[in-house]
């Protein structure tokens, strides 16, 4: 596409769209920026942009920024049905997020993930699988760098591990990944989306310009993921941590196994227990990077080095230390009820479960299976402490404790726990109510788990 003076609005300043705007100066084109906040609020943001010689636009979007652009580059925070999007669709000016501008100037192979859940923690793995196999590695997207950051240090030889989340995928237009992962499909952001077939829409987009020359790798036991077969040009690899698939990834007895071709032989890979993740959900997360790294040739020994050195990123079901005989494992980024379903399961029993934050609609009741089989007690925080309490409260064998906040949570669960317990921070809740974002929750736990630590020395 060239940019060079054409009229760009980039729509959101989030860090894609601060990256998108000054990317788009340097390809010569004019181009103004718009956000809702105030500009008080974008006081870091602003000056590097108007030195870039970018219009700023602050405070919400006036009608006329919207006139006469020839493009429209719409970060993913922004919904495509903000009424003066809509008017420009009407226009006719093409609408495109950031992953769509740079995927057309990113030079090399790129490897995109999706998914529900598990898609940084797969997306690590992969880049760390990539990088020590010595293949010239970029890693970014929705996980921290924007695309647009990658693509001046791309060459033919990159391999671009990517993550995608589902609202960069709604913006695509050309976007075709050489291998394309789907990890799983369940109910999330479904304040956005409108509902589950929009948001699985979204995901399956992913596959919309890929081609023969494909592959795209699939969860086998999602049922909504396997939908997204009925819509690929690609050649379909599967995982799965249950059955032996036709192609693809998937463990056996205690081993990791891929076939390559339909009939074909299982090629071992690695031993289950030379995986550091703990849990069934991050075994299907190696698989799935385990058929990606071998549709993209790296051999078996080399995906087993990168998967045995490879720890679990931060706030992922992460552990923080053992005080008194009791693990504390900092899982912050279960911001939904599917994860904390995954992060339960990931132990036999004895959970003290630390619930809440900012509830997005979310049906608690899910987890009460897991909650009598896997936890003893449970400690509400947040805003969506009495909805969780309203829900739960009558179907369990144990009390729930109201302790409004993380550190009386984590104090009482000091107080409380006997050696052999594990408490968890896996909130199923976003942490907007009380946290600037999930890592400032997770950093807040590590923190009061630290505490514990300095007051009980020698554990
Ligand atoms: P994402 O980037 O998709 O949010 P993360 O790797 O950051 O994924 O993990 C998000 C949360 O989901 C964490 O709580 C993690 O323990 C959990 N999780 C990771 N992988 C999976 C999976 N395959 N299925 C379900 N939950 C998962």
């Amino acid at each position: 596409m060239e940019l060079k003076n054409k009229r760009v609005l980039v729509v959101g300043l989030g860090k894609s769209g601060v990256s998108a705007a000054l990317f788009l100066r340097k390809q010569g084109a004019r181009v103004t920026v718009s956000d809702a906040r105030p500009s008080e609020a974008l006081a870091k943001e602003i000056p590097a942009l108007l030195d870039a010689g970018v219009m700023v636009e602050t405070g919400g979007h006036g009608v006329l920024t919207f006139r006469r652009q020839d493009l429209v580059v719409l970060s993913p925070g922004v919904p495509l049905h903000t009424p003066e999007v809509q008017q420009v669709q009407r226009f006719g000016v093409p609408i495109i997020g950031e992953l769509e501008l740079a995927s057309q100037v990113l030079k090399g192979e790129v490897v995109a993930i999706t998914g529900s859940n598990g898609k940084t923690t797969t997306t690590s793995l992969l880049g760390h699988i990539f990088q020590r196999a010595g293949r010239q590695t970029l890693v970014g997207g929705n996980i921290g760098l924007p695309v647009v950051d990658l693509v001046s240090g791309s060459t033919a030889d990159t391999w671009s591990i990517l993550e995608v989340s589902s609202f960069q995928l709604e913006t695509i237009q050309t976007f075709r990944p050489h291998i394309a992962l789907v990890l799983n499909i369940t109910p999330d952001h479904l304040d956005r989306h409108g509902d589950f077939e929009h948001y699985a829409a979204a995901k399956a987009r992913i596959t919309e310009n890929q081609a023969a020359a494909d592959f795209l790798v699939l969860n086998a036991e999602d049922k909504p993921t396997q939908m997204v077969a009925a819509k690929t040009a690609a050649q379909i690899f599967w995982f799965s941590n249950v059955r032996r698939v036709k192609q693809g990834a998937f463990t056996h007895a205690d081993g990791v196994y891929f076939i390559a071709t339909e009939g074909g032989t299982p090629e071992p890979i690695m031993p289950v227990a030379g995986i550091q993740l703990r849990g069934a959900h991050n075994i299907e997360n190696v698989l799935a990077a385990v058929a990606a790294a071998r549709l993209a040739g790296i051999p078996a020994d080399g995906i087993r080095d990168g998967v045995q050195t490879f720890h679990a990123v931060d706030h992922r079901l992460q552990f923080v230390a053992k005080v008194r005989g009791v693990d504390y494992f900092n899982d912050s980024k279960a911001t939904n009820v599917d994860a904390t379903m995954k992060a339960l399961e990931a132990f036999p029993g004895d959970v003290r479960l630390i619930l809440g934050g900012k509830d997005k609609g979310s049906d608690y009741t899910t987890l009460l299976p897991l909650l009598r089989t896997r936890a003893k007690a449970l400690y509400t925080i947040g805003s969506a402490a009495q909805k969780i309490e309203d829900q739960l409260v009558e179907s369990l064998p144990y009390p729930i404790t109201h302790a409004e906040t993380l550190a009386n949570a984590v104090a009482l669960c000091a107080l409380e726990a006997v050696p052999g317990d594990t408490v968890l921070l896996a909130p199923a809740c976003a942490s907007f109510d009380q946290f600037s974002s999930y890592e400032h929750r997770g950093q807040a736990f590590a923190a009061l788990v630290q505490e514990l630590t300095l007051l009980n020395p020698n554990q």
